[in-house]
């Protein structure tokens, strides 16, 4: 099943234009990863789909872009509880100067939960991020304490948390070591049995190694394949 649609889709900065008429269907419950040089456009897709591109002044999105079979920019949609339905990791580890738990209760305590359903959540998040054995007796401390690896892991906690569909993650984690991307790579292969990740990056065999499907943009932002990744990889 489509989860996410792109149709037509055309983004501008000003009189620039960043992406060119893009027709991308995203399945559900996989990894897709977007690839091409930089400044193709990869980070533009990721904001339009959760509409941080509206924070951009002269950013403008024509064309379609559904989820779950409804265009995200129609009026009644609400750009920060569409952010919640669509996580988002950021290539550097930004965790809020609060401690682990306050940064993965967040997002709940916006929503207004219980605290005791906020505990179970946190709990949850934390062990599908993989984080939880390593911080379950430091929930207090600050998250800005953990290593980059686990700050990124944090984040991913953070994004998880409000239960979302879809997980969109820039460049994850290219500022990490080799050590902490594994980590990071063997989560994201794990997330897609629960959400619909969209991952760019610029490391061909890491989209080769974690992604199921592979979009390849081109300088101009155009998208010139999208298929199977073993398909894309073949030659
Ligand atoms: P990628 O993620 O593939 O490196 P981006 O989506 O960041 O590409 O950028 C695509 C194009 O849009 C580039 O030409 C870039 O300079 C331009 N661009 C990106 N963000 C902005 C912005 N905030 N304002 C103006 N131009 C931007
Ligand atoms: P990425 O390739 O991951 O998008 P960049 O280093 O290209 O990273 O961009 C980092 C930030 O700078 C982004 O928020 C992007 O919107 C902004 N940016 C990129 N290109 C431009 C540009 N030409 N003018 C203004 N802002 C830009």
């Amino acid at each position: 099943r489509v989860l996410l649609e792109a149709r037509d889709l055309d983004v501008y900065y000003g009189d620039d234009q960043a992406l060119q008429s893009v027709d991308l269907p995203i399945p559900e419950k996989q990894v897709t990863a977007l690839i091409g040089p930089s400044g193709c456009g990869k980070s533009t897709f990721l904001r339009s789909v959760n509409r941080m591109n509206d924070l951009i002044d002269i950013c403008r999105v024509e064309g379609d872009l559904e989820f779950d079979g409804k265009n995200v920019y129609d009026d009644d949609v609400d750009p920060v509880a569409l952010r919640r339905k669509i996580g988002m990791v950021f290539q550097q580890p930004n965790p809020f100067p609060k401690s682990i738990y306050d940064n993965v209760a967040y997002g709940l305590r916006v929503q207004g939960e219980d605290d005791g359903d906020v505990d179970e959540q946190v709990q949850n998040a934390l062990e599908q991020a993989a984080l939880w054995d390593e911080v379950k007796d430091q929930l207090d401390s600050s998250g800005l304490d953990l290593s980059g690896g686990q700050q990124q892991r944090l984040c991913i906690a953070r994004a998880i948390a409000p239960d979302p569909e879809v997980i969109l993650m820039d460049e994850p984690a290219s500022a990490l070591d080799p050590v902490a991307t594994s980590k990071i790579e063997d989560l994201i292969s794990d997330l897609a049995e629960d959400y619909t990740v969209v991952i760019v990056t610029h490391n061909m065999q890491q989209a080769a190694r974690i992604s199921d499907r592979t979009a390849v943009f081109l300088t101009g932002g155009n998208l010139v394949e999208f298929d199977e990744t073993a398909k894309i990889f073949e030659n």
